[in-house]
């Protein structure tokens, strides 16, 4: 806990508008709370703030607990979603409505604690357009959820095209420059931590403790989070597009090794099954299937790429 905690001493009054972002989805038991301990970090800050919740189509009585809020505190802005569309879109939605110089997202159920805000700003003062909190501990999830999490880190940054640096969820703070960006991003299957990654700009990472939920039960479900999985690998991976071309490049070895033995047994007279030739013709034709999957495979990459309609640069500046 305490290693969150950076004392951040103000000068003078920080001249910038920060904006927050807060998915909330069923979040009653922990809204208030969670208000209150965003609110007075910033306040401890000192600079001009908004706090943006986005109701992801709760279904308990956490949209009334915000409108409550709200009323005592014109910082708050609700942006409420006419159902639930996932805690992807609700991010997205968030920052498409913030209007801060930097904005800052981070889970409404306390996971996130906002006491890393200080640490997050020093890097973006000091020059960073993307800052990832990434978790070195997390409390209060299973050992199963954290093998998990920490297997597809892993595998997801082994098979990316862009560095997603491992270990980081959607806690992070960006800038104006990278929220506009992120704005024009109009892909539907968002996997916000790889898009922010891919936007490129000066990437900085620091380390919390992930901490346990304030109140409430996880939302994410087994099948939720494979949704999440898989929007990040079609998003942000071409190998399992391309097994085509490795399997079928790998048949196409062991066919024409195969082939070779065969020739060889039959020149020198030497005993083999009789279904050997059989077999090599098999590998051949399997081989030959697998390349031209693989070769679709990289039609359909080329189209996904088109339709994806991700900028095909993002300038930094021009001198
Ligand atoms: N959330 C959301 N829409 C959803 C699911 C979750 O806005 O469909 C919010 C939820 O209220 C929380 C954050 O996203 O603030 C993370 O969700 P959760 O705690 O369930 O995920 P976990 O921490 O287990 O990854
Ligand atoms: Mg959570």
């Amino acid at each position: 806990m305490f290693a969150n905690r950076v004392n951040f001493m103000a000068v003078e009054t920080p001249d910038y508008l920060l904006s927050i972002v807060i998915p909330m989805y069923n979040e009653e038991q922990g809204a208030s709370e969670c208000v209150r301990r965003v609110r007075k970090v910033l306040q401890d800050i000192g600079c001009r703030y908004e706090m943006i919740f986005v109701n992801d189509g709760s279904r308990d009585q956490t949209l009334e607990i915000l409108k409550n809020e709200k009323a005592q505190d014109e910082k708050i802005k609700i942006v409420d979603l006419s159902r639930n569309f996932g805690h992807q879109t609700a991010i997205s939605a968030g920052i498409d409505h913030a209007k801060g110089d930097a904005i800052i997202v981070i889970d409404g159920d306390l996971q996130d604690p906002p006491e890393v805000f200080p640490r997050l700003i020093e890097k973006w003062l000091a020059g960073a357009d993307v800052v990832h909190a990434r978790r070195s501990v997390r409390h209060g999830e299973s050992a199963l959820k954290n093998l998990r999490a920490q297997l597809f880190y892993r595998i997801m940054s082994s098979i990316s095209t862009v560095a997603i640096p491992v270990d980081v969820g959607d806690f992070r703070l960006i800038s104006r420059r990278v929220a506009d960006e992120l704005s024009h991003m109009s892909e539907k299957r968002r996997y916000v931590r790889g898009l922010a990654s891919w936007i490129g700009f000066k990437q900085e990472i620091i380390d919390y403790e992930r901490e346990a939920r304030f109140a409430g039960t996880p939302s994410y479900t087994l099948k939720t989070l494979m949704g999440l999985a898989m929007a990040g690998v079609t998003g942000f991976s071409v190998v399992p597009l391309r097994l085509g071309i490795y399997l079928g490049v790998a048949l196409m070895f062991a066919a024409t090794i195969s082939l070779l033995y065969v020739v060889y047994a039959a020149a020198l007279h030497l005993l083999i099954a009789d279904w050997a030739p059989l077999m090599v013709l098999i590998l051949f034709v399997f081989a030959l299937q697998f390349f031209c999957i693989g070769i679709i495979g990289e039609y359909l990459y080329i189209v996904l790429e088109n339709v994806r309609a991700r900028p095909l640069y993002v300038v930094r500046k021009i001198y």
